[in-house]
């Protein structure tokens, strides 16, 4: 919104949006002894950070740095600036000064050792309490004042309007909208002059169009290996974790390796995975299995065998895409159908017939051009004194702490820019 006659010189601070990158920008901004105002929409502060790693918060990741860059899906050098001012020894330091203890877990993943994202909630609203920071709540805002190409306050959804000498939006992606993030900073920022590269799903389930998953649902399968590949060539293979759901399949191995699927969804490729369902055993180890298992066990159905290989509720779906009937005793299993099974042991396969919509997704690849914004500051390019941070703008990662890292890191560095400027 453009705007002739306003105020300006007002010495205030306002950010738009009170998730992690929000509350971090008033955090620092109040520290270094500006008046902050922080708007937001909803009656609460961080309705995204309490859902993240399942209520648990995975804060960050303790990775060195050009490990975590990488785990970026592209445009990771744009955080340089920002992770050199406050990375993620800054941040454990940050919870950790103010009584909040972390632990570090597997593939060096960051939580509480509460194990709740209430606690780092908590920390951050008790930080924002100290550095005399004005909260509104309920207070969608609507528009960006501008004067002479230079930020200079909100509009509110209700008509009101709110003054000050630099504007910071943190209103996330637009994942999750029932947590607040809608997009709306996205439109703001458009309706400036600002390019907003296409949003897209991040971190996303994958359907697929058979119907086992429907059948499997709620099954995860630890320790397999993904084969995911095009009807040409192997494309992408990982170990890790899988979970079965009513439309298709997801869990952290799915979502880390999504991104790339979705590239080649979109560009019209047929996509399917392999599932090796024991990525330790060689086809003759389990087949020499299957011959032991058989020699003892004669009078046995092959379903009472498979029960010790799979998860329970796969078997009978199992044994039917093998062609086998469940109650046929193991004597009478033919070579064919033994090497059939070993076959769908080292690689089940699953078409993939597309993703879950973006407001599913984790996380919101896309946002904010980074072209148009100043790594060094997180000030725009177009319009002086406002600013950006968070999902947001367009850089999007893995699961592991990286996405709250990149939100906590572009948050205090736009903050302590803004109080610069
Ligand atoms: C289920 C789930 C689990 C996740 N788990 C993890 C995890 O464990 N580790 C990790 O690193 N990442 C995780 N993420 C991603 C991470 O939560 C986000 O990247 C992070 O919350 C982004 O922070 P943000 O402050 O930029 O945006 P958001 O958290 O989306 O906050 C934006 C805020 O702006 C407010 N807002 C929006 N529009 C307006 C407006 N017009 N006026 C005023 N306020 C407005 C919203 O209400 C919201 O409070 C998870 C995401 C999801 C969905």
């Amino acid at each position: 919104m453009k705007c002739a006659n306003m105020k300006l010189n007002i010495k205030k601070i306002i950010v738009v949006g009170g998730g992690p990158a929000g509350m971090m920008t008033a955090i620092r901004a109040g520290q270094l002894g500006r008046t902050v105002v922080l708007i937001e929409k909803n009656q609460v502060l961080g309705k995204k950070l309490l859902l993240s790693g399942k209520g648990r918060c995975n804060i960050t990741n303790a990775c060195e740095l050009d490990s975590f860059l990488d785990r970026f899906s592209g445009n990771a050098q744009f955080l340089r600036s920002a992770f050199h001012l406050f990375f993620n020894t800054e941040l454990i330091d940050f919870f950790e000064q103010r009584g909040l203890k972390l632990k570090t877990e597997r593939q060096q993943r960051v939580f509480p050792v509460t194990d709740s994202a209430d606690s780092v909630l908590k920390v951050l609203e008790k930080e924002l309490h100290k550095n005399k920071v004005e909260i509104i709540y309920n207070s969608p805002v609507r528009d960006v004042i501008v004067h002479e190409a230079r930020a200079g306050g909100v509009v509110l959804a209700d008509g009101g309007s709110i003054y000050g000498d630099s504007v910071i939006l943190t209103t996330g992606g637009v994942s999750f909208p029932a947590t607040g993030s809608t997009g709306d900073g996205m439109d703001m920022a458009q309706r400036l002059g600002h390019k907003i590269i296409a949003l897209q799903p991040g971190l996303v389930p994958l359907k697929i169009r058979q119907n086992y998953p429907e059948l499997w649902e709620g099954i995860t399968l630890k320790n397999i290996r993904l084969n995911f590949s095009d009807s040409k060539k192997q494309i992408l293979s990982e170990i890790g974790e899988l979970l079965f759901t009513g439309f298709g399949i997801s869990g952290p191995l799915v979502l880390s390796l999504s991104g790339q699927i979705v590239n080649w969804l979109n560009e019209g490729k047929d996509v399917f995975v392999e599932i090796d369902l024991k990525p330790a055993l060689s086809k003759e180890q389990i087949n020499e299995r299957f011959l032991r298992e058989f020699k003892t066990n004669t009078k046995k159905s092959i379903r009472s065998i498979l029960k010790n290989m799979l998860p329970q509720r796969m078997v009978d779906v199992f044994l039917s895409i093998a062609g086998i009937e469940p109650k046929k005793q193991v004597s009478q299993i033919t070579q064919k159908e033994r090497m059939g099974m070993i076959s769908l042991f080292k690689g089940l396969r699953l078409d993939i017939s597309g993703y879950l919509p973006v407001e599913k997704a984790m996380i919101t690849r896309g946002g904010v051009s980074l072209k148009d914004i100043n790594p060094r500051t997180m000030e725009s390019r177009i319009i002086k004194g406002l600013y950006f941070a968070g999902e947001m703008i367009d850089v999007d990662a893995d699961t592991g702490g990286f996405n709250l890292q990149a939100a906590f890191s572009t948050g205090y560095l736009a903050g302590e820019s803004a109080v610069n400027d």
